[in-house]
């Protein structure tokens, strides 16, 4: 577990600029939901936490370290994405195997992790199968597979299930906020669905056009909204 913390962030591309100086302070093991429309920065401030992506301006910290200038692999954060690329040639154990082996870590403690984060998420009996095997669903355990074995402090996940249909939407839903529960870990977790907002999220973070309208509780938000936009936004989910 982990604090994050956004000082002043800002990103530009060219002349555009897309992230407007955002602050905002996710304490250890918070679960916190960005939620916003389409465009709206959302990614690109994941990415910056991720180190997949250069800060223009400001600062961003994990576990009360700068982290401006450490590379993505170092920051101790894992990252899910929406289209869960694995590697086809490979076995789910080895796609849940490759980064720690990239990373040089004992053969016995790889077997170890693989095996305890497939338990949690209920994969062990496809451990051997290859990706092309397995369900939409069952893929996307995978990719979370990959990145709880790296034990990060900070989970990141942008639209994780927005390929899956409705049904399985809300069964994996339940099952983040499962594992959020038992890896007593930080999570940012990017949507633009309210429903998912609303039932994750210890609080939300509302985006509009590169800046925070608002951050509260679910509730808050639901009681107290800042303006039309946020009032806009739970009314959309009834
Ligand atoms: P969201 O995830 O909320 O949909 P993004 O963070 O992907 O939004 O994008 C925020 C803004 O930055 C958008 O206007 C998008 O067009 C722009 N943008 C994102 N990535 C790039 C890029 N690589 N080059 C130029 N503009 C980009
Ligand atoms: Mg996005």
């Amino acid at each position: 577990m982990a604090d994050v913390t956004l000082r002043g962030v800002r990103k530009s591309y060219g002349a555009l600029e897309v992230v407007h100086g955002v602050d905002l302070d996710i304490s250890s093991g918070e679960f916190v939901v960005f939620v916003g429309p389409s465009g709206c920065g959302k990614s690109t401030l994941l990415r910056m936490i991720a180190g997949l992506e250069p800060i223009t301006a400001g600062e961003v910290s994990i576990g009360g370290r700068v982290v401006n200038d450490i590379p993505s692999p170092q920051r101790g954060i894992a990252m899910v994405f929406q289209s869960y690329a694995l590697y086809p040639h490979m076995s789910v154990f080895e796609n849940m195997a490759f980064g720690l082996k990239l990373a040089r870590t004992p053969k016995a403690e790889v077997e170890q992790r693989v095996r305890e984060a497939a338990r949690i998420l209920q994969i062990e009996p496809y451990l051997d199968r290859m990706p092309k095997a397995l369900s939409g669903g069952q893929r996307q355990r995978v990719a979370i597979g990959r990145a709880i074995v790296r034990n990060p402090q900070v989970f990141l996940f942008d639209e994780p299930l927005s390929n899956l249909d409705a049904a399985l939407r809300a069964q994996t839903r339940v099952e983040i906020a499962k594992l959020h529960d038992t890896l007593d870990a930080t999570m940012i977790y990017v949507t633009h669905d309210q429903v998912e907002a609303m039932t994750l999220a210890d609080r939300i973070v509302v985006l509009n056009a590169g800046r925070i309208e608002q951050v509260g509780t679910p509730l808050e938000l639901y009681r107290e909204p800042v303006n039309t936009f946020v009032a806009g936004f739970i009314a959309s989910q009834r």
